[in-house]
């Protein structure tokens, strides 16, 4: 198979284009304008995009979905049973092609349940190149870590996640899959990433509570981005 392509919006936003047999699956879908980007890769390389495929269904995942299937009418949208109305919800018009469930195929990826972030957030496993599309379980900015532990360098992901102890359990649950690459929502790529995973997912389970200064950060994020109080909740601490 030819690479995966890896897109970082700003720098810190990623999306995917996962190469098949009768052209791309795009994982995630940033933020808006990101269309732009796929256009100018599927006019380079002549092959279409044939779906689209959301770890989970936040803003930085969503940006071009509609503009996407505007773009290609026949895209298919795939998404988590249990994030569908969140899609609607966050603004998306199109109409998922399917819902997905862990045990799932989405072309050659296996679909993975990993609740936590989101509802209905999954994982994605290619097996021909090995590599593990994880959304935002784990987030690799400035290192790799599970969401649930606060970073003040780039707190949005720990903000945002909505179950902070399934997320840990998800976490966990990645650290079965033979993954010869981790690639994130955030951050970059990791080549034989399972010992960093398992340190992550170690110092996640401690129980840890953040510093109260970077409680008061992730609370003026929140206000400011207008995510919703409750999911910057990040005194919510997943038990031992
Ligand atoms: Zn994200």
């Amino acid at each position: 198979m030819n690479q995966p392509l890896r897109h970082a919006q700003f720098g810190v936003i990623n999306s995917y284009l996962v190469p098949e047999e009768d052209g791309f699956t795009l994982i995630d879908a940033g933020v808006p304008g990101l269309e732009r980007h796929v256009l100018a890769v599927v006019r380079r390389t002549g092959r279409a995009l044939r779906r689209v495929a959301l770890t989970h269904i936040h803003p930085d995942h969503i940006g071009s979905v509609d503009a996407l299937k505007q773009a290609f009418p026949d895209l298919e949208v795939l998404v988590g049973e249990n994030d569908a109305e969140g899609l609607a919800r966050n603004g998306v018009r199109a109409t998922p092609a399917r819902l997905l469930r862990g045990g799932d195929s989405v072309g050659s990826l296996s679909v993975l349940d990993t609740p936590g972030h989101s509802p209905g957030h999954l994982a994605f496993f290619d097996e021909r190149d090995v590599t593990l599309y994880a959304g935002d379980t784990f987030v690799n900015i400035p290192s790799l870590r599970v969401a649930s532990v606060v970073n003040a360098l780039f707190p949005l992901p720990s903000i945002g996640t909505e179950d902070l102890a399934r997320t840990v359990n998800s976490a966990r649950l990645l650290l079965d899959v033979p993954a010869r690459f981790l690639a994130l929502g955030h951050g970059r790529v990791l080549r034989d990433p399972l010992p960093a995973m398992r340190r992550a997912v170690e110092l996640a389970e401690k129980n840890i509570p953040p510093h109260p200064l970077l409680l008061r950060l992730a609370a003026t994020i929140s206000r400011r981005s207008g995510i919703p109080a409750e999911l910057a909740d990040v005194g919510r601490w997943p038990k031992k």
